[in-house]
């Protein structure tokens, strides 16, 4: 299918998984509206097709840990936001004890 797209733009995102997205979402926040976001296929039809949804906050670095949280966060203010509602459950998930080399985290 032949699209027109823009000759310039101050931001171009290849890949419109939950990262392309995320990224195009958070440039928005910042106030950037000249994105372009080109996906090959569909919008999430990538990895992100197949994910549970889930959002683990326990993981194995503080930084990925911290995103995990950061993340837990953001879609529950989506809620908040009409046209945005995504279907959030909490569950108490069951961890197995981590490897001892990850304790160190
Ligand atoms: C079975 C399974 C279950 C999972 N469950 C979970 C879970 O519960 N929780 C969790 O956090 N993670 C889960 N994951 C991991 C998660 O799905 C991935 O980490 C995440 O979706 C990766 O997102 P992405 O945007 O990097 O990649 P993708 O979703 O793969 O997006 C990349 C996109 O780029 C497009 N693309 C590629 N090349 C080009 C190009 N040249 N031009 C234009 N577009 C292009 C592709 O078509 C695709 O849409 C799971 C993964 C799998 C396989």
């Amino acid at each position: 299918m032949a699209v027109d797209l823009p000759t310039r733009a101050r931001a171009v995102i290849v890949g419109g998984g939950v990262i392309g997205c995320s990224v195009a979402y958070h440039l928005t926040k910042m106030g950037w509206s000249d994105i372009v976001l080109l996906e090959r296929k569909q919008l999430t039809s990538g990895t992100t097709w197949h994910a549970a949804g889930l959002v683990g906050q326990l993981r194995q670095s503080i930084n990925m840990t911290q995103l995990a949280r950061y993340t837990a966060g953001l879609y529950r203010g989506l809620e908040a936001e009409p046209a945005k509602r995504p279907a959030i459950a909490n569950a108490a998930p069951y961890h197995s004890p981590p490897h001892p080399a990850a304790w160190r985290n």
